[in-house]
């Protein structure tokens, strides 16, 4: 129970890599708020219902986080009914894969508006209101094994994904002295909605995982233990780091 008393804030928690991180969390003694863009997707209140089962206190906040104004109500929603945001996961994001001469100028402003500002956003109303009240915190982003590893169709994808590690970084220098400390991990291929078109291919799914030297897919879990360590004080003395966990994929 290594997150006893903190409160949490974890986006796009309704499914996915987001849900395992948010379970956990709660798991580790965190109360915890779940954001989803759509909260009909696969059923933000059953991550709540999940949370409350294990004891911690849950709540389910709507907001499109590249939304200044849904994300400005998030927070305050949060603090409001929560309490003050401790912990900030910067995980919600869309995938997208089409040709690089075929992408639109909406298609390029809708990937890099959600998966690179939105982080930046969230944590930008979250440092504001936390160091206003001084009081300490800690962000963790999710990047993506794309921030370092090329696959096609990703020319705005990727950048949006390495983007972070820069975000990552320079947060850290400003926001480490003022007491939130700021990381980044890197998934690799996980199996969730966004990755279904490989899982249920099975010469697709064989091709990736040979390239993978642990030898499987990553699960949900394998992510969120790792976030669960940085925004945990076991990992007090690391931050500004990117951290990939993917089963050696880059490495292979
Ligand atoms: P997912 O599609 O299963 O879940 C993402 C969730 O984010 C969805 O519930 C979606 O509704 C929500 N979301 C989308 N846009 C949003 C917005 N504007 N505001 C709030 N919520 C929004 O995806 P996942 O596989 O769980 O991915 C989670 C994160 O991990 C993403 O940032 C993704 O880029 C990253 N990632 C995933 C993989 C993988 O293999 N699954 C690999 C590398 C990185």
């Amino acid at each position: 129970m290594k997150l006893q008393g903190k409160i949490a804030l974890v986006t796009g928690a309704g499914q996915g890599i987001g849900r395992g991180i948010a379970e956990l969390l709660a798991e580790q003694g965190a109360d915890v708020a779940v954001n989803d863009i759509s909260l009909t997707a696969e059923g933000t209140e059953n991550v709540v219902e999940w949370i409350r089962s294990k004891g911690q206190r849950a709540l389910s906040v709507q907001a499109d986080v590249s939304n200044r104004d849904q994300v400005q109500a998030m927070f305050d929603k949060v603090w409001r009914e929560l309490g003050p945001i401790d912990i900030l996961v910067n995980n919600a994001g869309i995938e997208t894969i089409l040709p690089f001469l075929e992408i639109t100028d909406e298609q390029w402003t809708r990937v890099t508006d959600i998966d690179l500002r939105g982080p930046w956003l969230c944590s930008q109303v979250f440092c504001r209101r936390a160091t206003a009240e001084g009081r300490t915190g800690n962000i963790v982003n999710i990047g993506s094994v794309q921030a370092a590893k090329i696959l096609p169709g990703r020319t705005h994808y990727a950048p949006a994904k390495l983007g972070i590690e820069a975000l990552t970084r320079n947060m850290s220098a400003e926001m480490t002295p003022l007491g939130i400390r700021v990381n980044c991990v890197h998934p690799g291929f996980v199996a969730t909605n966004m990755t279904s078109w490989i899982m249920e291919d099975p010469e697709i799914l064989k091709n990736v995982v040979a390239q993978i030297s642990v030898g499987r897919p990553g699960v949900p879990r394998d992510i969120a233990n790792v976030v669960a360590f940085l925004a945990s004080e076991d990992s007090s003395y690391v931050t500004g780091q990117s951290l990939h966990v993917d089963g050696g994929w880059i490495y292979k």
